[in-house]
C-alpha cells in the first residue's frame, strides 16, 4: 500500500523544503521502506529548461531526458533513486494536459474548470507511474499563501480526505525567527502560516520548524497549542554545518519516528551509519585543494548545485576538503592581468554554460590550463571550450569557433541536425523551438581502451547524462587528433564526440556529458574522485 507525504512551505521560500524532503525520504529509507519523491511546481513554465539559471538555479536532467527542478537532484543525491519525468510537473504542465484534452473533444461538452479538472489532472499525476513504494513524498513548491499553489493545494486536500488518515499525512515547513532586540524566538509567524494552511482545508500533521537557535519547550508547546497538534509533532529544524548532517539532526528530534506513528507503521531502527561517515569526513578532512570554477552565473551559486555537491564528493572520496573559487569567465577578457588568478589554484573546471558572453575567457582559462599543466575539467560548454582552443592554438586553426556563436570559419563545434539514440533517429534544427530541442538525458559512450578515462571509470562502456544542442564536429577530429588532442570517447555510432583528453598532460579532461548529475555522497563519480586526486597531486607541486 502507498502512503502520501505532502511537504508544503509558510513563511518565507528559500527554508529548504527540497532538502527537508530528500532527507525525510532518506530516513525512511534506511528504516528499510521504499520511497519516491515528487516535486510539484506552481509556475506556468511547462518546465525549467527554458528558464534563466538566475531566475531558478540549475536545471537538473533526469536518465529520461525531463528538465527539471534542482530539488530533484537533493532527492537522487540523497535516496540515490534516479528521478523520472513522471516526478517534476509544473502548472504549465498540467494545464498543457488539460487543454490538449479540452480540444481533443474528451470533456465530452462540459465546462472546464480548475476544480474538478485541474485538480483532477494534478491527482493523476501524483497517484501514476508508482512501483509498489512505501512512500511517495510530494513536495509542493511556492509557499502557501501564493495565489499559484492553490490548485495544487486543493488537489492534496482532497487527496487527503480520499486516501484517509491512514494513508496521507501533511508535513509543513515554517520559520521560527529569531529577534535580536527582544532577545527571543518568535512563533507567530508559523502559527499564521499554519491557519494559512487551514484555510485551505490542511490541517497540517507534523510541523518542521527551521530556526537559528534551539526551540524552548515553552515555544515549542505554544505552536503545539495554537496549530492543534501534540508537541512531539513540532520538530525543531536547527540550521546545521553541512546539508548531510540534516537527516541525522531530523532523526535525532524524532521526525521519522512521528511519521511512522503516523502511518501505524513499525519498523527497525534506521542505520545512519553512512551518514554520520559522511559528515565526520566533510567536517574533518585531512587536507584542502583549492579548485577554480570559471563559469558565467558565478554569483548564484544554487546555477551549479550539483557541480558543487559533485566536488565535495570527490573531496570526500579523498579526503579533502574542496574550496571552490567561483571566477565570472568574462574577467579574463576585459582585464588584462586577470589569469594570473589562476596561478597557484590546483584545478580548473569550465562547467555547463550557454551563450558568447564569456566564451573567450573560458577558452583564455583552457589554455591556462593546458599550458600551464594544471588539472583541467571541461564540463559539456566546457569541453566544447577547450576543443577550440586546442583547435586555435595546437591544429593551427586560429578561426575556429562554434556556430552558438554565430558562423564562423572553422565550426569545430556545431548543431548536428541528426543523431540516434538507441535505434531511433532524433532530430532538431535552427528553427526549432527553444523548449525540449536539446540532446538530452542519458545516452552511452564507448571509451577507448587505453585511454585515461577508461581507466577512471575502470569500463569502457558508461552513460551518462546530455543537455546541449551543440557538438564537436567530426569532421575536425583527425585534424584535432594529429594536433595532440585525443577523443577517447564517442556516441555507440561514432558520430558524435563524448570525451577528448590530452594524453601529455597531467588531467585535462573535457566531457560532452553532465557527470556533476549522477554523483552521490555515497558514490562519488568517478572523474570528480579523480579530478579532485590530480588537485591533491597538484598542491604538493605548487
Ligand atoms: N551551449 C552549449 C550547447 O548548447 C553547451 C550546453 C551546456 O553546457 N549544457 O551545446
Amino acid at each position: 500500500m502507498t502512503r502520501f507525504i505532502f511537504i508544503t512551505g509558510g513563511v518565507v521560500s528559500s527554508l529548504g523544503k527540497g532538502l527537508a524532503s530528500a532527507a525525510l525520504g532518506a530516513l525512511l529509507q534506511a528504516r528499510g521502506l521504499k520511497v519516491r519523491l515528487r516535486k510539484l511546481d506552481p509556475y506556468l513554465n511547462v518546465d525549467p529548461g527554458t528558464m534563466s539559471p538566475y531566475q531558478h538555479g540549475e536545471v537538473y536532467v533526469t536518465d529520461d531526458g525531463a528538465e527539471t527542478d534542482l530539488d530533484l537532484g537533493h532527492y537522487e543525491r540523497y535516496v540515490g533513486v534516479a528521478a523520472r519525468k513522471s516526478d517534476c510537473v509544473t502548472t504549465g504542465k498540467i494545464y498543457s494536459t488539460v487543454i490538449g484534452r479540452e480540444r481533443r473533444g474528451e470533456y465530452l461538452g462540459a465546462t472546464v474548470q480548475v476544480i474538478p479538472h485541474v485538480t483532477d489532472a494534478i491527482k493523476e499525476f501524483i497517484k501514476a507511474d508508482l512501483d509498489g513504494e512505501d512512500f511517495v513524498l510530494c513536495e509542493i513548491g511556492g509557499t502557501v499563501g501564493d495565489i499559484e499553489s492553490l490548485p495544487f493545494l486543493e488537489a492534496i486536500r482532497q487527496l487527503g480526505n480520499e486516501l484517509g488518515r491512514e494513508r496521507a499525512l501533511f508535513v509543513h515547513l515554517t520559520l521560527v525567527p529569531w529577534i535580536a532586540s527582544a532577545g527571543e524566538l518568535k512563533t507567530k509567524p508559523t502559527q499564521h502560516s499554519a491557519k494559512e494552511l487551514l484555510g485551505v482545508g490542511i490541517q497540517p500533521d507534523i510541523l518542521l520548524c527551521r530556526s537559528e537557535h534551539p526551540i524552548p519547550a515553552a515555544a515549542r508547546k505554544k505552536i503545539a497549542l495554537f496549530c492543534n497538534l501534540s508537541e512531539n509533532r513540532v520538530i525543531p529544524a536547527l540550521d546545521v554545518d553541512t546539508i548531510y548532517a540534516v537527516p541525522t539532526a531530523y532523526h535525532a528530534e524524532g521526525f521519522d519516528r512521528e511519521v511512522c506513528r503516523h502511518f501505524g507503521i513499525e519498523t527497525k531502527e534506521p542505520d545512519l551509519g553512512p551518514w554520520q561517515d559522511v559528515v565526520a569526513r566533510v567536517r574533518k578532512p585531512e587536507g584542502r585543494v583549492n579548485v577554480a570554477i570559471v563559469g558565467k552565473y558565478t554569483n548564484l551559486p544554487d546555477s551549479y548545485k550539483s557541480l558543487a555537491e559533485a566536488m565535495i564528493h570527490g573531496g570526500i572520496a579523498n579526503n579533502v576538503g574542496v574550496d571552490l573559487d567561483w571566477i565570472d569567465a568574462e574577467v579574463f577578457e576585459t582585464e588584462s592581468e586577470a589569469l594570473r588568478q589562476l596561478e597557484g589554484v590546483h584545478g580548473i573546471l569550465v562547467p555547463g554554460g550557454f551563450g558568447e558572453r564569456g566564451s573567450e575567457g573560458k577558452i583564455e582559462a583552457a589554455r591556462f590550463a593546458r599550458e600551464h599543466r594544471v588539472p583541467y575539467f571541461g564540463i559539456c560548454f566546457g569541453m566544447q571550450m577547450a576543443v577550440i582552443e586546442a583547435a586555435r592554438h595546437l591544429a593551427d586553426l586560429p578561426e575556429a569557433g562554434s556556430t552558438e556563436f554565430g558562423p564562423c570559419r572553422h565550426p569545430v563545434v556545431g548543431l548536428m541536425t541528426e543523431w540516434m539514440r538507441g535505434n531511433t533517429l532524433e532530430r532538431r534544427n535552427e528553427e526549432s523551438d527553444l523548449g525540449g530541442t536539446m540532446r538530452l538525458g542519458a545516452y552511452e559512450t564507448i571509451l577507448a581502451s587505453d585511454s585515461q578515462v577508461a581507466k577512471i571509470y575502470g569500463t569502457t562502456r558508461i552513460s551518462e547524462r546530455h543537455r546541449h544542442r551543440y557538438e564537436v564536429n567530426i569532421a575536425y577530429k583527425g585534424r584535432l587528433e594529429a594536433a595532440g588532442l585525443r577523443f577517447s570517447g564517442m556516441s555507440p555510432d561514432g558520430l558524435l564526440p563524448e570525451i577528448v583528453e590530452l594524453p601529455d598532460h597531467p588531467w585535462f579532461v573535457g566531457v560532452q556529458f553532465h557527470p556533476e548529475l549522477k554523483s552521490r555522497p555515497f558514490e562519488p563519480h568517478p572523474l570528480f574522485t579523480s579530478f579532485v586526486r590530480a588537485a591533491v597531486d597538484q598542491s604538493r607541486l605548487v
